[in-house]
């Protein structure tokens, strides 16, 4: 039988228990580091399903292995499984039920759907060779678990020759998946920057160095290096996310503390970012009286799509999806995601599963308090990683 049909059968044969299982994971969000209720489900599905699979005995990671008839390649699937700190606004019968916590980036998903897989990979394996890892990635969130997931043995017996990952994507509708060649996802930084005066009485400015009109230039300010400093046709975004300063209305506080954000590809422009935000201070130092000092700390790097595994993937799932289903290219994206450190050992290809409902003009982005994501997805994602798992391995 042809593979494809015989994924698209098994896809749709497991797709109601999945289901199940993701209207579950996304009742019982749980925080970075803290999956354990999620990766027992995980263990639960393999087990039931007869798969052979690895639990950290000191944390929440899960890896599960299939062979295929005969010795080969070794794919990598990745899915991670940790919620944010956010309390959940929509009204989706399978809300979350626990305070505060929420599946508000999709993880549930690439949980659910990665069991999926597994599930339809352990039923053809007779079609391919080779192994296929299914890395049950926590702490994403938190940058974290990728070292758990290689304590584990992740990348040796046998290495890794290429890992796979899918991201959910608010933007685009249900049932299509858009990926691109070269960078997919951004290299960020953070930066901190302390305001300080002398404190004082409201009244006289003149006297204290005014720290809550140099945080309100600086956010502003930096603004300018976006749209004046760097070259337009570069994407660089710089959101500051976190402002404190002040008591009451007739005291000028002594300090005032903004941090924020960097996001763009490519790891030269954060220094040139670094650069000018550092002019901006000094500028502004001069204009309020005021001491500023600002320091980066760099984080995650891009995400960079190898060119060739992007195009076989493209052209194997396109007669599965659809040709107008697979979107190519896809659009860069400027969030951070743990799994640049799968991609420094072996070529990857890191894709983004459309979610929203189509006749919905509203789009809520990735970690709002209103996300969703239609359950269609996991059908879509099921579909593309396993052919992908496939592709990869011939
Ligand atoms: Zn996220
Ligand atoms: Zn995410």
């Amino acid at each position: 039988m042809d593979i494809n049909r015989k994924i698209l059968e098994l896809g749709e044969v497991i797709y109601p228990e999945i289901m199940e299982i993701r209207h579950e994971l996304h009742r019982h969000p749980e925080l970075s580091e803290k999956e354990f209720n999620t990766a027992e489900r995980v263990e639960k599905a393999l087990s039931q399903w007869g798969i052979k699979y690895k639990r950290n005995p000191h944390g929440t990671a899960v890896i599960a292995y299939i062979k295929g008839k005969g010795e080969g390649k070794c794919v990598g699937l990745r899915g991670d499984m940790d919620a944010l700190p956010i309390q959940e606004l929509g009204n989706l019968p399978y809300k979350s039920e626990v305070d505060g916590v929420m599946h508000a980036c999709g993880h549930d998903i690439h949980t659910a759907s990665l069991l999926g897989t597994a599930y339809v990979l352990s039923q053809i394996s007779d079609m391919f060779t080779g192994t296929v890892k299914l890395c049950f990635q926590p702490g994403e969130e938190k940058g974290r678990g990728y070292e758990e997931l290689v304590e584990m043995g992740m990348l040796e017996d046998p290495p890794v020759d290429a890992f796979l990952a899918a991201h959910t994507c608010p933007d685009t509708p249900v049932g299509y998946i858009h990926v691109k060649e070269g960078p997919a996802m951004s290299a960020s930084s953070q930066f901190s920057v302390t305001f300080t005066g002398s404190g004082g009485h409201a009244a006289t400015p003149h006297l204290c160095g005014d720290t809550i009109v140099a945080l309100s230039k600086f956010v502003l300010e930096i603004q300018s290096v976006v749209s004046r400093r760097i070259n337009p046709i570069e994407p660089v975004v710089i959101t500051v996310g976190k402002v404190q300063s002040g008591v009451r209305s007739n005291i000028m506080p002594k300090a005032a503390y903004i941090e924020g954000t960097i996001r763009t590809p490519k790891r030269e422009t954060h220094t040139l970012v670094h650069e000018y935000m550092r002019q901006c201070i000094k500028s502004i130092n001069l204009s309020t009286g005021t001491e500023g000092e600002i320091s980066f700390i760099m984080g995650s790097d891009s995400i960079i799509n190898d060119a060739e595994l992007v195009e076989a993937f493209v052209n194997e799932l396109r007669p599965l999806l659809g040709t107008d289903k697979v979107i190519k290219p896809g659009t860069l994206f400027l969030a951070s995601d743990n799994f640049f450190r799968f991609t420094e050992n072996a070529p990857s290809v890191y894709f983004r599963v459309g979610v929203r409902r189509p006749d919905d003009k509203t789009i809520f982005a990735l970690h709002s308090p209103e996300f969703y994501a239609e359950d269609g997805a996991l059908l879509t994602s099921i579909l593309a990683l396993s052919r992908g798992a496939v592709t990869f391995l011939k």
